[in-house]
């Protein structure tokens, strides 16, 4: 009996814990939930462009990319926080044929679903690659240069990567098309370099895959709040 109480006890004291715990996710974000918070994930790649191959497996990035992803929109799903994908499988966004280059027409399906969910961050997700120095491992965030929020939710995604790897980047500035084509907080997420065994072999991992997820889940969820 007193054995039952005891448990019912501390099963009572852990769902306190979670509910204060959720109680303060909830109120850091219910400041700014009206409307409703929306990120667009942006798998990178996809279709008949792979990005850039695993040294070793030749694991493709645009799988990688997908994986976390999909994992990332389940976190932020799982907070109340709307995930909007430009991509939910393997193609590329871009429809197969008309104007333009596959590439262009790739970018602009992608800009249109940001432009449609006017969302309060966009994290377009990659792997890098650098195989002129192998042992370079981790993530690395890219913001474009002069957009404060963007920089902001960089830096926040950069800090829980740098724990989580154990590196010691700072958020770089980039130039590139994800970042520039529209005004909304955005940042490229480079979740570790497939030119890096290492990395490469954590990468084709469900569990560490859900750990970068995880990372980046963290570092919005503390820019909206
Ligand atoms: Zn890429």
């Amino acid at each position: 009996m007193f054995f039952l109480k005891k448990r019912a006890l501390a099963a009572a004291a852990l769902c306190a814990a979670l509910v204060l715990a959720a109680g303060f996710c909830l109120s850091a974000a219910a400041a700014k939930t009206l409307p409703a918070f929306r990120v667009v994930i942006d798998a990178g790649h996809g279709g008949a462009d792979p990005g850039v191959c695993g040294a070793v497996t030749g694991i493709r990035e645009s799988e990688v990319n997908l994986a976390v992803a999909l994992r990332l929109a389940e976190y932020l799903e799982g907070a109340g926080i709307a995930a909007v994908l430009t991509r939910s499988g393997p193609a590329s966004p871009g429809e197969a044929t008309g104007a333009g280059s596959f590439k262009q027409r790739d970018m602009l399906a992608r800009k249109a679903v940001i432009e449609a969910a006017a969302p309060n961050a966009v994290v377009s997700v990659h792997q890098n690659s650098f195989p002129a120095d192998r042992t370079r491992r981790g993530g690395q965030v890219f913001f474009r240069e002069g957009a404060a929020a963007g920089q902001a939710l960089a830096g926040s995604i950069q800090a829980r990567l740098n724990a989580l790897s154990g590196g010691t980047f700072s958020p770089l500035r980039g130039d590139y098309f994800m970042l520039n084509c529209t005004n909304y907080p955005s940042v490229i997420v480079e979740c570790g370099f497939l030119s890096n065994p290492e990395d490469e072999r954590l990468l084709s991992g469900e569990d560490y895959r859900a750990q970068v997820a995880y990372a980046v889940f963290c570092g919005v969820l503390a820019f909206l709040a």
